[in-house]
């Protein structure tokens, strides 16, 4: 799993150098570099910009994968949350990952086994494989109103129409949508709805941290980061809102979406032991994974899952997909994110 997962993540990267003509790219085999843990090639550091080069603290528009992204990037002046005004990366995104499939998300039938099937958190701390057996479990989980599934059957309740899922994947679930597994394909927003991120190209930090709000950044391969999921709506109506083995689903209201980092955007990988970067917040932080080389969390992080070091500067670190969230708060004054 892991040996293909790099793989894949190697030949994207050598196919963005490839074929991308980045307008701020100086060395277009820059991204290929990241992989090859080495610093001892040459002194410049304009010429191979990997996660250790100095003064980069902002984020670095050469880490994103070309397949995700509809356009260049490009720098805009933009204002930030706080009224500065600034550059900003401008970052069009496809609205698909350039590096995974989306999905699956429910199994059919509660005889299918977890390749069928997605993944589901809640906040309380576990991940539960959307396996068959987890929808017969689920009364003992949540409560014996839950009926998820035909009892002669064995068939599961899947929201596997547009207009089922539109009517089940919002705050009000339509009454006959209740006790089903939600999913929508993204095959209804023709492969993906585009989105516009603007990420200041030099951070700002604020005296007091600010509140996350629905999105928070954009992943390297191409994905918006979102907030917690509402859980607690979402248990309200009985229903399961299966997310993939990515973390991600589909949104009627803006598409694919990441509620979890689960390493899947993980493209850049570090040449010290430290995390790898996985995208950047709309203040222009970069996101990490939790687990170090060793498989250790930092024990030094603030209220938003941040740190700063001498390498990376200030960045976070995203929580487990068992906490329901990637980063507690944003640090800096934030860009925007909408849909094109
Ligand atoms: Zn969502
Ligand atoms: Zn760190």
């Amino acid at each position: 799993m892991k040996t293909s997962f790099y793989t894949l993540v190697i030949l994207a990267l050598l196919g963005t150098s490839a074929c991308s003509d980045s307008d701020n790219s100086t060395d277009s085999s820059a991204a290929a570099n990241d992989t090859s843990a080495d610093s001892g090639s040459g002194d410049d550091a304009s010429d191979a910009p990997d996660d250790t080069d100095s003064n980069q603290v902002g984020p670095n528009p050469d880490y994103f994968l070309a397949a995700g992204l509809a356009e260049n990037i490009t720098t805009t002046s933009c204002t930030l949350t706080d009224g500065t005004t600034t550059q900003c990366y401008k970052v069009v995104i496809n609205g698909a990952p350039a590096n995974a499939e989306i999905g699956p998300f429910c199994p059919s039938n509660i005889t299918d086994d977890a390749t069928e099937g997605g993944i589901w958190f809640d906040g309380s701390g576990e991940v539960y494989p959307l396996e068959g057996q987890f929808f017969v479990d689920v009364k003992t989980l949540y409560g014996d109103d839950w009926e998820l599934y035909d009892e002669d059957t064995g068939e599961i309740h899947v929201t596997d129409t547009q207009v089922a899922c539109e009517a089940a994947a919002r705050p009000n679930v339509a009454a006959e949508y209740q006790n089903h597994c939600v999913q929508c394909s993204i095959s209804y927003y023709d492969g993906g709805m585009q989105q516009t991120i603007l990420i200041p190209v030099t951070p700002v930090p604020m005296s007091n941290p600010e509140t996350i709000g629905a999105d928070l950044g954009v992943s390297l391969n191409g994905v918006v980061i979102a907030g917690p999921a509402p859980v607690t709506q979402i248990l309200a109506a009985n229903t399961i809102a299966a997310f993939d083995d990515c973390g991600g689903h589909v949104n009627p209201a803006e598409g694919y979406h990441y509620h979890a980092s689960l390493g899947c955007s993980e493209v850049v990988t570090t040449i010290d032991d430290h995390a790898n970067l996985m995208g950047y917040a709309l203040d222009g932080y970069g996101i990490y994974g939790m687990l170090n080389a060793d498989g250790e969390e930092d024990y030094d992080l603030d209220e938003c899952r941040g740190h700063e070091d001498e390498t990376r500067g200030y960045h976070y670190h995203a929580a487990s997909a068992a906490e329901n969230m990637f980063i507690g708060c944003y640090q800096g004054a934030q860009g925007s994110i909408a849909l094109n």
